[in-house]
């Protein structure tokens, strides 16, 4: 058996509710074997044969997963009565230990407080008090000697009555029990999604979804790690929309804000899940493409700016065109991450110059002694 499934709440509960049953059988056995319970031998094994033969059913579709698939959402409840009715059943066939197999019913609502509600309770209460009065009647019925001889029939009534009022105040609590879990569960549940959006807000830029500056400089920082010992290459990507004051000017911040939705799509489409697309601010934007040279990456890079500039802006501004240009550098070991984000720069610089919507790859770093000595080393000079 797996340890998952013993960690399953419900395949959980169901064994604790099979724990009490085991307790009452053995207790049933003790009291059958000094001559307390009713029955013959064949019949208190046929008796607790269809017992377990039920709680058996309830493991196997626990452990199958079968009670996910249910609307009511486990087997616990069904299983509680099932347990209750074997209370009752035992009950009728014991005659001064009734009320002791009765009190069972308090631990399965025990169990039943970690996720049964006041409904579930109530009716499992109702089964325990309207049961019990009826194994009362049964035996007034069937056996008057067992009532009278055993014991007075008031006491009897006695019992029955203090019985109702320990188990409906148990129902009581157990539902306020179990209240409490759930608002708790629900209030865990908000606090990880207010954690989940507190990171989310930390490494993502909010109107395009794509990383911020703050985490994507860290993210340089693990990749040069990476690269400084060996075998790791990756390329860095300097992204600007071209003229994009003029499509603000022309359409509008809101087309802009579109527009950057657009770019963000389009490069999260062209990159593998491996790497990484940043906006760095405004209409800037970074990629880091890990694991690649620069002649692949090139060949990516421009998948990304020919599909922006096919890209059909109908549906947003009919007749905007949109173009980007992009430099970019395959970083060098022991280069310093600004460095090789200022070489980025200098190509991109060159690509606006040279007529936008275009992609040129930086030159090398100079590699000299610096480089060697794992020492910063100068960007390359602006065009
Ligand atoms: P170039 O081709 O040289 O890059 O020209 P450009 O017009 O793209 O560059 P410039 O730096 O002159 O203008 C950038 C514009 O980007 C100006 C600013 O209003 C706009 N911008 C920056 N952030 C946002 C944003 O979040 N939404 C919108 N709609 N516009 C933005
Ligand atoms: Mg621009
Ligand atoms: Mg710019």
């Amino acid at each position: 058996m797996s340890g998952d499934i013993i960690k399953d709440k419900h395949f959980k509960q169901i064994l604790y509710g099979v724990a009490v049953a085991v307790t009452q059988t053995l207790f049933c056995g003790a009291c059958f074997y000094v001559g307390l319970f009713r029955t013959e031998f064949l019949e208190f094994i046929y008796l607790f044969s269809a017992c377990w033969a039920g709680h058996l059913l309830f493991v196997v579709a626990a452990y199958s997963g079968f009670h996910k698939r249910l609307k009511f959402e486990s087997l616990i409840l069904p299983h509680m009565v099932w347990n209750g009715i074997w209370f009752l059943v035992s009950a009728y066939y014991l005659d001064r230990m009734r009320i002791s197999v009765m009190m069972m019913f308090l631990l399965v609502m025990l169990i039943g407080s970690f996720r049964i509600k006041l409904s579930g309770f109530m009716l499992l209460a109702g089964i325990a008090i309207i049961g019990y009065g009826g194994v009362l009647y049964l035996l007034g019925q069937n056996h008057p000697e067992t009532l009278f001889i055993a014991t007075e029939f008031l006491q009897e009534l006695m019992q029955w009555g203090a019985f109702s009022l320990v188990i409906l105040f148990f129902a009581w609590m157990g539902a306020d029990i179990s209240g409490l879990r759930q608002a708790l569960a629900a209030k865990n549940k908000a606090l990880n999604e207010a954690l989940r959006r507190i990171s989310e807000l930390a490494t993502r830029d909010e109107l395009t979804g794509l990383f911020n500056r703050r985490y994507i400089s860290d993210v340089f920082k693990i990749q040069k790690g990476m690269a400084d010992r060996g075998g790791h290459d990756f390329v860095l990507c300097y992204l600007d929309l071209d003229h994009f004051k003029q499509v603000n000017d022309t359409y509008g911040h809101s087309v802009g804000d579109e527009v950057l939705k657009v770019y963000a799509e389009l490069a999260q489409s062209h990159v593998r899940s491996i790497d990484y697309c940043a906006r760095f601010g405004g209409e800037e934007f970074v990629i880091i493409l890990v694991k690649t040279e620069i002649n692949g990456a090139h060949s990516v890079v421009d998948r990304i700016r020919h599909s922006i500039e096919n890209y059909n802006f109908q549906t947003i501004a009919p007749g905007l065109k949109v173009t980007l240009s992009v430099g970019m550098s395959q970083y060098q070991s022991f280069e310093r991450v600004e460095d090789a984000l200022a070489r980025a720069d200098s190509a991109l610089y060159r690509a606006k110059n040279a007529g936008r919507n275009r992609v040129v790859v930086a030159d090398m770093p100079p590699r000299n002694m610096e480089v060697l000595h794992g020492v910063a080393v100068k960007p390359d000079k602006k065009a």
